[in-house]
């Protein structure tokens, strides 16, 4: 560390706790650098040709993207765009994020999943196309439904646009709960004719760590059968 850099910090104010404390290079307290956990090793879904997360949604990132969704904490997004790898052998022509419809986009007055897609693509030296999908229908919050309501929740929501004929597309979200939405979005894409769908998430809810649905109390058995609060 230099001299002026020790005298004048550049870098106080820690991305996830929000507390001023001497920060690492991804602009994290010690405290919250020990905490941050990798994702969680899951399968990638069928709909897509890849998948990969940032870091694992939990205790020590979930206040965080909380704020970037619903406190207008707009400067998080680069933070939570640095986590994501995009594996070398992924092959992709433009991101896209997953779309929020227009009611809520209005009402929130900015996507975050577009905000990440955009951080993501200056480092990646990639175009962003936002047009090549819309949420067609207002799927409402998911936090109470399981895995399969999900699913059926977010079946036919997104349509895709026919630029996407031919392209490699790399979704992006912020964070991925069941994975739900994110192939509907993919199912979407490969209707329009879309070459490759990967898809990356800043953070990814471990599905072993899902809790029992308000009245389903026997659904943690089931691994398919996941209800988390979620962030959607
Ligand atoms: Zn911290």
């Amino acid at each position: 560390m230099s001299l002026i850099e020790w005298v004048f910090p550049s870098r106080v104010t820690c991305m996830l706790c929000g507390r001023e404390a001497l920060t690492d290079a991804r602009c994290l307290c010690a405290d919250c650098a020990g905490r941050l956990s990798p994702p969680p090793e899951e399968p990638c879904p069928a709909a897509l040709d890849g998948f990969a997360a940032g870091a694992r949604f939990d205790a020590a990132t979930a206040g965080a993207v909380h704020r970037m969704k619903y406190g207008d904490a707009r400067y998080l997004a680069p933070f939570f765009a640095s986590l994501i790898e995009v594996p070398a052998d992924w092959r992709v022509d433009a991101l896209t994020p997953v779309p929020l419809h227009k009611n809520k986009l209005r009402a929130r007055g900015y996507n975050q999943s577009a905000l990440i897609a955009y951080a993501l693509a200056k480092r990646l030296g990639l175009p962003v196309e936002e047009e090549l999908l819309v949420r067609a229908r207002d799927t409402g919050s998911q936090t109470a439904l399981d895995a399969a309501l999900r699913t059926r929740n977010v079946a036919g929501a997104f349509l895709a646009s026919p630029a996407a004929a031919g392209k490699r597309v790399l979704l992006v979200d912020d964070v991925r709960t069941t994975g739900a939405t994110v192939c509907a979005c993919a199912a979407a894409l490969r209707a329009a004719g879309a070459s490759g769908v990967y898809c990356v998430t800043a953070l990814a809810r471990g599905l072993e760590a899902g809790a029992a649905p308000r009245g389903r109390p026997d659904s943690r058995a089931a691994p398919t059968q996941i209800s988390r609060p979620t962030h959607e």
